[in-house]
């Protein structure tokens, strides 16, 4: 069976058009009507992947995205936004929550197909990069095969995006990471990030875990570093 990918749209007519297009590829479409519908189906059938539209009735696309970031479960599914064309603003907050990829509308499903196969082929990708293994830096311990990151024992929460940045840095103590190497590794390439998103990623990071706050250091107009153990 082909990987399933939930769609969460009100509109039937684009419902239906994603359905069939996904259907011709050899995807398993599931659907959501609303956020909240969107959110149970997420958890009971764990989709390979989200297609998520931002107007939505009962609960918004972007309130959806932050829920599937916080539950541990999916935390990792990729997420595609629907947006209306322009929309900076949805777009950006989006991206800082840890959406993978925006979709303007109106948009051509072939398109779509585009977009979806291509997430797909980085997170493919991804663990060959990142290999899994542990990291151990001073009192910080992530595991990365389970998802997993304790600092002093205590297990802290992170989104998937701060997870591999945190993974990124940690695999290179005392190296410089451009904000671009950044981005690059983290959503892939050909994904419309702006610079500012690692930034925003990256207070989160140094806010959840304090110690973090002296151990990277922002190398000015350039990156951050981990500094070496
Ligand atoms: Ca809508």
């Amino acid at each position: 069976m082909g990987r399933s990918i939930l769609i969460v749209e009100d509109e039937k007519e684009i419902r239906d058009l994603l359905v069939h297009y996904l259907r011709k590829e050899g995807f398993q479409p599931l659907v959501a009507h609303d956020g909240e519908e969107g959110l149970s189906k997420a958890r009971a059938e764990k989709p390979d992947l989200i297609l998520l539209d931002i107007l939505l009735p009962k609960m918004d696309g972007l309130e959806l995205l932050r829920k599937i970031r916080a539950d541990r479960e999916i935390a990792r599914t990729p997420v595609a936004m629907l947006t209306a064309k322009g929309d900076e603003t949805d777009r950006i907050v989006g991206l800082e929550l840890g959406a993978d990829d925006y979709i303007p509308k109106p948009f051509s499903p072939r398109e779509v197909v585009a977009r979806i196969k291509a997430i797909f082929r980085r997170s493919r990708k991804a663990p060959e990069e990142m290999e899994e293994k542990i990291f151990e830096y001073d009192g910080l311990r992530m595991d990365v095969s389970r998802h997993e990151v304790r600092f002093k024992g205590k297990a802290v929460s992170l989104t998937s995006k701060e997870f591999r940045i945190l993974q990124a840095l940690l695999s290179t103590p005392g190296r410089v990471l451009t904000r671009e190497s950044i981005l690059k590794k983290v959503w892939g390439e050909g994904t419309y990030v702006i610079d500012r998103t690692v930034d925003v990623h990256i207070a989160k990071l140094r806010q959840k875990i304090p110690f973090l706050s002296e151990a990277i250091e922002t190398v000015k107009d350039v990156g951050y570093k981990l500094r070496e153990d």
